[in-house]
């Protein structure tokens, strides 16, 4: 028996951590319930790209067969390119991540990486070559040092605290009792929005991936730190074929092309200036946002300290 519970250990031991990382790839996309599987073709080549074009072409999608949440997408980013999608919360912006990093199969369309249709790519090798900044990040049970790793699990100490500079969270985590050894998640020390934004952000640097996707990725930053990461992110993302989903329209202005997205449509596209001119929908979000922005300056001119 004893002879025998050694191996079954360590087997168990194995599944555990197999299963713990698929759990923790889904959780990254906030989707731990639903993952359906997408399985990759018998002769399924790997992708190999440095600055990928991506493309979009008139792709529908639903999450069930009752509901279609996409109707017909397009779209291209050119190698090295950015382009930023904007509407309002539930527009089926996130959907669009999800499916670049092939969580789903599409109902129809496709999507294409350097020309080639992502079903008949390796979706590891896909996944390995995005890295993204999610709305929501979840951490791991485990150390600090460990949830930003994981963006790139042979990266030395060195470098996982060069992200965590880059990403204006590593004087934060001197901070804590055991410093990049503390425990983080559920079980461990609770972060804030905004510092969880910050690991996600240092993830996805030490990733160092072809294809960066921002999730809304400042949203949960007051906007004084905004600004400050909102720099890094623009900078990481040059050479980058970037995707910005984005809450502030000031994020989006240097995009190559926006989209406006409504109930899964593109219901305008074009640059910042070509969409002021327009005055259509992406100019009254403009206006509206000014605004708001010209209201947060006067509170802060009343209550400085808030
Ligand atoms: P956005 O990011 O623009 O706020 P999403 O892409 O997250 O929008 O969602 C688009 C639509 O898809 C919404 O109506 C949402 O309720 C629905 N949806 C999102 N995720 C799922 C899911 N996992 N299963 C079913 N419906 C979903
Ligand atoms: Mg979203």
């Amino acid at each position: 028996l004893l002879q025998l519970s050694a191996p079954l250990n360590f087997l168990g031991m194995v599944y555990r951590e197999v299963k713990q990382a698929i759990t923790n790839i889904e959780r990254l996309f906030g989707l731990l319930d639903e993952a359906q599987e997408v399985r990759d073709r018998p002769d399924a080549r790997a992708l190999v790209t440095h600055q990928p074009r991506v493309e979009f072409e008139d792709v529908r999608f639903g999450y069930d067969g009752r509901r279609e949440i996409l109707h017909g997408v397009s779209f291209a980013i050119p190698p090295g390119g950015t382009l930023a999608v904007v509407g309002h919360s539930g527009s089926g912006k996130s959907t669009l991540s999800r499916l670049l990093y092939r969580f789903y199969e599409i109902q129809s369309g496709a999507i294409r990486i350097d020309g080639e249709d992502l079903r008949e790519l390796r979706q590891d090798s896909v996944r390995a070559a995005i890295g993204i900044v999610p709305q929501d990040t979840v951490l791991f049970n485990d150390s600090i040092r460990y949830n930003i790793r994981y963006g790139r699990p042979d990266a030395s100490d060195a470098e996982v605290e060069a992200a965590a500079r880059s990403a204006h969270i590593h004087d934060f985590i001197l901070t804590l009792p055991d410093g990049y050894d503390s425990e983080v998640g559920e079980r461990g020390l609770k972060l804030s929005g905004g510092e969880k934004q910050r690991v996600a952000i240092a993830r996805a640097l030490l990733k160092n991936p072809a294809i960066l996707i921002f999730d809304e990725a400042t949203s949960a930053l007051d906007s004084a730190s905004e600004q400050a990461i909102q720099d890094e992110l623009d900078r990481i993302a040059v050479g980058r074929t970037t995707l910005v989903i984005a809450h502030r329209l000031s994020t989006v202005m240097d995009a190559d092309e926006i989209l406006v997205l409504d109930q899964g449509r593109v219901v305008e596209r074009g640059s910042h200036p070509a969409l002021l001119a327009a005055n259509g929908r992406y100019a009254s979000m403009w206006r509206l946002q000014q605004q708001e922005d010209r209201s947060q300056e006067q509170r802060q001119v009343y209550f400085p300290a808030a």
